[in-house]
């Protein structure tokens, strides 16, 4: 089993934004009281989340987003001079929410309390005063020009969207897109987008309250349970080879009746290997390792128990016939030698090589193996005795001549 990398995360997000459209769309089924209630409680938890967890970029495009509708649906329209800031601000939003959202999303994260997090909410203020103080200014007729600046013929309900805006739009969307698809843990870069696309919504359906606080709710709670999600798997996977970590071990024990089997397992000198090749390249075949092993058949369940140690449980079964998808997984490591990319070669002249010499130069190829000990609770151990058994077992399985799996009690 894997780390829950968020692409589940995706789902649920897309459900809770389909059900937001239907909502804005649909029926006045809720009292907006209610309505606004939930969406300040999410909207809340959600910059509580960005604070705790120290994502300022997170808190301030949500603080961001959220001042720009507030002040869209407050007294702003009184009268003319605030009617014309009020028009202005909202097609402003439509370049500044996905500006800054795409800037944002990229900014290096950086304390709460420093200069860096003072300048953002400096920045976030200014942009709208700024706005503000043009709607009133002389420059309100170019300014007003300049953004509904008509690029070609839109159908009618796409009006309130002034089109040159939609090239920042496609911008940020691909900027957050990008981040999505290369990062590995995309909880929050997928509640990002999210955040992004309400605010867009928001936007566009104003100046409907109810919509706008649909909107909210659903970017509020999308960031929110992206949050809880993302302290979920921090507590359960572990970081670096994404299979279930040390706290996941222990409630699995803690869990285990009948009959069950556990594997420990340990790379076989590794030391020397974190020496000849240093910590970094050792941490990528510690990866490795870890992906060959979350394969394994069986219903095995993998964890890392710790360093270069790894423990698998199989649920119902004996340490023989664990034993043989043990034995599968350690011939399939074995088989696989660990690549590592020569960095003696620049990685620009691998290219002009054709593929013999590259597999021969660029890339060095280095077995690695590991060692496994087994144990079950047939003995009528309990669930740490058999995992004592099992650590014996491997210790067996290293003076025997490492590579190879050992049963408890042989
Ligand atoms: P043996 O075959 O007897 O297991 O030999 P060994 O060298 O693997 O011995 P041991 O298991 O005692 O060594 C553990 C080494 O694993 C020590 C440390 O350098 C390395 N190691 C532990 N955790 C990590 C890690 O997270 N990353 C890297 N790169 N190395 C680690
Ligand atoms: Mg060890
Ligand atoms: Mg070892």
């Amino acid at each position: 089993m894997r780390a829950t990398n968020g692409w589940g995360f995706l789902l649920f997000s897309l459900a809770v934004f389909s059900a937001a459209l239907l909502r804005a769309y649909f029926a006045d089924a809720l009292p907006i009281g209610v309505l606004a209630a939930f969406s300040y409680f999410f909207f809340l938890a959600a910059l509580v989340f960005s604070a705790r967890f120290g994502r300022l970029n997170i808190f301030y495009a949500l603080l961001f987003a959220w001042a720009i509708g507030a002040l869209l649906t407050s007294d702003l329209s009184a009268d003319d001079v605030n009617r014309d800031q009020a028009d202005l601000l909202r097609l402003a939003a439509w370049y500044l929410i996905p500006i800054n959202f795409a800037v944002f999303a990229w900014l290096e994260e950086r304390s709460f309390l420093s200069v860096h997090s003072l300048v953002r909410a400096v920045l976030i203020v200014s942009q709208m005063g700024a706005v503000l103080f043009i709607a009133d200014s002389l420059y309100l007729d170019t300014a007003r020009s300049a953004l509904t600046y008509e690029l070609f013929n839109a159908p009618d309900f796409l009006s309130p969207i002034p089109q040159t805006s939609l090239l920042f739009v496609a911008f940020a969307a691909i900027s957050l897109g990008a981040k999505i698809i290369t990062k590995t843990q995309k909880t929050l870069e997928i509640a990002f987008l999210f955040a992004l696309i309400g605010s867009l919504f928001a936007l566009f359906v104003y100046p409907d309250a109810i919509g706008q606080f649909v909107f909210l709710l659903s970017s509020s709670l999308i960031v929110s349970a992206g949050f809880m999600h993302l302290a979920y798997s921090l507590a359960y996977y572990d970081e670096l080879t994404g299979v279930l970590g040390r706290r996941a071990l222990n409630e699995g024990m803690a869990k285990l009746s009948g009959r069950y089997a556990i594997a420990m397992i340990d790379i076989d000198h590794f030391k020397r290997f974190n020496d000849e090749h240093g910590h970094n390249v050792g941490d990528q075949a510690l990866k490795m390792i870890a992906a060959k092993l979350a394969l394994i058949r069986g219903g095995g369940i993998v964890y890392r128990y710790g360093g270069e140690e790894f423990c698998v449980i199989f649920g119902g079964k004996d340490k023989r016939e664990a034993q043989q998808y043990l034995e599968e997984t350690r011939k399939a490591i074995e088989d696989s030698p660990f690549v590592k990319r020569s960095p003696s070669r620049p990685k620009k002249t691998a290219k002009t090589h054709n593929r013999v010499r590259r597999s021969e130069v660029a890339y060095e190829t280095i077995p690695i193996t590991i060692s496994i000990g087994v144990a079950d609770s047939d003995s009528g151990l309990n669930q740490n005795e058999t995992l004592r058994a099992a650590d014996r077992a491997l210790y067996r399985a290293k003076e025997n001549g490492r590579n190879r799996v050992v049963l408890q009690g042989k």
